[in-house]
């Protein structure tokens, strides 16, 4: 939907997108100031409803809520206990055009009769808000250690080899020394200029697991100057198409295999800029890893830069 909606609306309107309710509820809390929220009621992680009851009743006004499910009994009750607009889909773009005209306009009015009101972040209830939910978040301190994480980032660190990571990370944690050292510079000076510029920062991610191919966006909100919130919104998740290589003594040298930082493929030693996907690697790490950042990896976190390995 939000491809569709931002390619029949971009001409007359700023538009974003999150990719997650939980991404929608930070970015809104944490002062983002919008005429018109389209809201899916079915998304993974958070549904719209969980969504709408979050926001403060001057926020959820703006929601107009997308489905192409709108016959399923439960969601009928909802829809027709709150006053939101409701878009069907598939809908028409004159169909979109026209409700987001009408609901641009209403909050236009709201606006100058609130003029004067300036709308402070409300940090903390962007915290609260995503603190239950299934997508990941936690906030970091000015140091970069961890004062808290969410219900979701615990679930999903479990899920996922999570072992080392959780051991890293009580809060109190440092959040640089449990990132792999060829990530460091990046993170380290992307979520500096956060503190520094007080502008959301966001990228996308490969976290794959050893069956899945998987991307997340990572959103970095302010919370004054003292703190920031990182939440991560899955953005795909789909079966790994990718040529999958067995384990074989070949990718050791002197016993110590060189994983990718990020995108987890491992260095082939005999060909040293082919990195191979070796799914029982990311399943079982080696006993014995090295990290580094294969090209593509590379070009991506420090574009110009030659590959790296530590
Ligand atoms: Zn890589």
């Amino acid at each position: 939907m939000a491809a569709v909606a931002t390619r029949v609306l971009q001409h007359d309107n700023d538009i974003s997108w999150s990719a997650s309710g939980a991404d929608a509820l930070a970015r809104i809390h944490c002062g983002g100031d919008f005429d018109v929220i389209l809201c899916d009621v079915l998304m993974p992680g958070m549904t719209g409803i969980e969504f709408v009851r979050a926001l403060t009743p001057r926020q959820a006004a703006s929601v107009v809520f997308v489905t192409g499910a709108a016959w399923l009994p439960a969601l009928q009750d909802f829809l027709a206990g709150v006053p939101n607009e409701v878009l069907e889909k598939p809908f028409t773009r004159a169909a979109l055009c026209e409700v987001v005209e009408r609901m641009g306009a209403r909050e236009r009015r709201l606006r100058r009769g609130h003029e004067g009101v300036v709308r402070a972040p409300d940090t903390r209830a962007a915290f609260d808000a995503v603190a239950d939910c299934d997508e990941s978040a936690y906030v970091l301190a000015r140091d970069l250690r961890l004062l808290r994480v969410n219900a979701g980032w615990t679930t999903f660190a479990h899920a996922n080899d999570g072992g080392n990571v959780l051991e890293g990370w009580a809060p109190g944690a440092s959040f640089v020394a449990a990132l792999p050292a060829p990530l460091r510079e990046f993170y380290v000076g992307a979520f500096e200029r956060v503190f520094a510029t007080g502008e959301r920062w966001e990228h996308e991610y490969d976290c794959s697991s050893a069956t899945r191919y998987r991307t997340f966006r990572m959103a970095v909100y302010p919370m004054g100057t003292e703190a920031i919130l990182v939440v991560n919104a899955r953005v795909v998740d789909a079966p790994h198409d990718r040529p999958d290589h067995r384990p074989d003594d070949v990718y050791a040298v002197d016993g110590v295999v060189t994983m990718c930082a990020s995108c987890r493929r491992v260095r082939f030693p005999p060909s040293p800029t082919r990195w191979d996907w070796v799914s029982a690697y990311v399943a079982r790490p080696p006993e014995r890893v090295s990290h580094g950042l294969c090209a593509p990896c590379t070009e991506f976190y420090f574009p110009g830069d030659d590959p790296r390995s530590l």
